[in-house]
C-alpha cells in the first residue's frame, strides 16, 4: 500500500512538494482553502483578461522555476526580454536602465554614485550573509554608501519594501536583494534578462493541475483546514470542515502563524517559533488601461506616493495577450494591522488614482478600463536580525508532521525560485529520506 500523504496549502510550494511525493509513490491528498491552486501566485479575473493576481516575473537565473516548468513540459514557452528600470524621484521620471544613466542619477552628486555603485558590487561578492545578518540594515549601508546616499535612495528603498520595520531588519535582507539581480545580470546573455510564461500563471498551473491528476493526486478545493493532530497510533488527522481524514504524514505549507493555530498539539516552544514570524502584507492593485504608462517594467519611487512602486507589465508581456489594453500593478507593502486592511476597494482606488495623477500629468483617468484590489495580510516574513536563528523547523514534536514553508527562506527574498527550492531541499532532506 502506498503511503498516504496529505499536502495543506497549493501553492507553488504545496504543488512542487505534491509532484515530487506522487512520483516518489506517495498517494497524496492537496488540501487548499482557496477556489483554485496558486496561493500568491493564482490568477484572477481583472474585466475580460486572466492574469496573475499579483505581478510576476522569472529571472533567466531563477534555474529552479525553470526545472518544474521543464518538468512540467512547458519550459520551451518562456518568453525573455530585456526590460528597463524607471526611478520616480523629487517628482521626476528617470532611467535607471545602464551604467551611463546610473552616472547621470540626478538626485546624488558624482561621489555618492561611485559609494552607491561600490555598494552594490561590494554587496554581490560577499559570499558570508551570516555575518549581515547580524548587522542592521541601516548601519551597513550608512557605512558603505554614507547618510546622504542611505537618506535618499536606500532609506526610500527599504520603506517600500519593509515599511517602519526596516529599522529592525538586517544587511542580508538588501544582500539578497543585489544578489539575486546580480544573478539576473550576469547569468546567459549579461544582460537583466525577464521572462514569462505565454499565458502567465495561468498556463502554469493549468499545467501543474493536469500532471498532478494525471499522477492520481487529489486537489481538494475550498477545502480550509481548521485543526491538525496526531492518533494514538501515530497517523496525522486532518480536520476540514464537518470531515476528518487520516494520513500516514502530513505537510503544512500555509504561513507560520497559520500553521500555529492549527496544530494545538505541538509544545509550546514550537508554536512560540512559529507565532513568533512576524510577517509584512501587502495591497496590490492591478489595473487594465487604454495605453500604458511608462516604458519601466519596474519604476522605483523614492517620493512620497500612495504605493510604492510601479510595474507596467505591458512593458514585459506582448500586449495582445491583454486584448491591445497595458496591464499595471500598484503594490503597497503594509504591516498586517494596518488600517489600510480595512479600506473599501473604492477607498484605495481612488487615492491611487489621485497619487498617479499628480505623478503623471499625462495619465488620464478615463484610461482606466478595470481596477481590482488584491489584499494579502501575510506574505512574507520580516529579515529582522538574525533571523535564520528564528526560523521554524521542518520537523514537529508530532512525528509524521512536517511544517515547510517560505518563512524558512534564510538567505534569499520571497520569489517562486525560492520557494521551489524550500520544497525540493525539504523533499530530499527530510519526506523522502523516510521512505
Ligand atoms: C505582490 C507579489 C509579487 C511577487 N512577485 C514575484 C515575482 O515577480 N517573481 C517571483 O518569482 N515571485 C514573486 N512573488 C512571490 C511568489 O508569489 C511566492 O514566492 C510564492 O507564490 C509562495 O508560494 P507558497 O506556496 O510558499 O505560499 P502561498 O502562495 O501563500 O501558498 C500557501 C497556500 O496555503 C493555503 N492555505 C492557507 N491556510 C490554509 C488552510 N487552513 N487550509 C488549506 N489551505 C490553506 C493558501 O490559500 C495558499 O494557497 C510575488 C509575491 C507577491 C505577493
Amino acid at each position: 500500500m502506498p503511503k498516504e500523504i496529505a499536502i495543506v496549502g497549493a501553492g507553488m510550494l504545496g504543488l512542487t512538494l505534491a509532484l515530487r511525493c506522487s512520483d516518489q509513490g506517495f498517494k497524496v491528498t492537496l488540501f487548499e482553502s482557496a477556489p483554485e491552486i496558486g496561493g500568491l501566485a493564482s490568477v484572477w479575473q481583472i474585466g475580460d483578461l486572466t492574469w496573475d493576481r499579483h505581478y510576476h516575473v522569472t529571472l533567466l537565473s531563477d534555474l529552479q522555476t525553470r526545472k518544474i516548468a521543464r518538468d512540467l513540459g512547458i519550459e520551451d514557452e518562456f518568453e525573455w526580454i530585456e526590460t528597463k528600470t524607471g526611478f520616480y524621484t523629487d517628482g521626476r521620471l528617470v532611467s535607471m536602465s545602464n551604467t551611463l544613466e546610473f552616472l547621470s542619477f540626478p538626485p546624488l552628486d558624482l561621489l555618492s554614485k561611485l559609494r552607491l555603485g561600490l555598494t552594490i558590487l561590494y554587496a554581490s561578492k560577499v559570499s558570508d550573509w551570516r555575518k549581515l545578518e547580524q548587522i542592521p540594515v541601516e548601519k551597513w549601508l550608512t557605512r558603505l554608501s554614507g547618510k546622504r546616499t542611505f537618506e535618499k535612495i536606500w532609506k526610500p528603498l527599504l520603506r517600500a519594501k519593509l515599511g517602519e520595520a526596516y529599522r529592525e531588519s538586517s544587511a542580508a535582507f538588501i544582500w539578497a536583494s543585489i544578489q539575486r539581480m546580480y544573478a539576473a545580470r550576469h547569468s546567459g546573455m549579461k544582460k537583466e534578462m525577464f521572462g514569462y510564461v505565454r499565458g502567465g500563471y495561468r498556463r502554469l498551473l493549468s499545467r501543474f493541475q493536469d500532471v498532478l491528476t494525471e499522477k492520481g493526486v487529489e486537489i481538494r478545493l475550498n477545502a480550509k483546514i481548521d485543526r491538525i493532530g496526531a492518533t494514538e497510533n501515530g497517523a496525522i488527522q486532518i480536520q476540514e470542515a464537518n470531515s476528518t481524514r487520516t494520513f500516514d504524514r502530513a505537510v503544512l505549507t500555509c504561513s507560520a502563524t497559520v500553521a500555529s493555530r492549527l496544530v494545538p498539539g505541538l509544545e509550546p516552544d514550537e508554536i512560540k517559533r512559529l507565532s513568533g514570524v512576524r510577517y509584512q502584507g501587502i495591497v496590490c492593485a492591478s489595473m487594465l488601461l487604454k495605453r500604458p504608462i511608462s516604458e519601466y517594467y519596474v519604476t522605483n519611487i523614492t517620493d512620497e506616493t500612495p504605493f510604492t512602486g510601479i510595474i507596467e507589465m505591458s512593458a514585459l508581456v506582448d500586449r495582445r495577450e491583454f486584448g491591445g489594453l497595458s496591464l499595471v500593478y500598484l503594490p503597497k507593502y503594509i504591516a498586517p494591522d494596518d488600517k489600510m486592511f480595512e479600506q473599501s476597494d473604492e477607498e484605495i482606488e481612488e487615492h491611487f488614482l489621485s497619487g498617479l495623477e499628480s505623478m503623471y500629468p499625462a495619465f488620464d483617468r478615463g484610461d482606466v478600463v478595470e481596477f481590482k484590489v488584491s489584499k494579502v495580510r501575510e506574505v512574507f516574513p520580516i529579515p529582522v536580525l538574525n533571523y535564520s536563528q528564528m526560523v521554524p523547523e521542518i520537523r514537529t514534536s508530532i512525528p509524521n508532521l512536517f511544517v515547510i514553508n517560505s518563512s524558512q527562506i534564510t538567505n534569499g527574498t520571497l520569489n517562486v525560485n525560492e520557494t521551489v527550492q524550500i520544497a525540493e531541499r525539504a523533499f530530499h532532506s527530510v519526506l523522502f529520506e523516510l521512505e
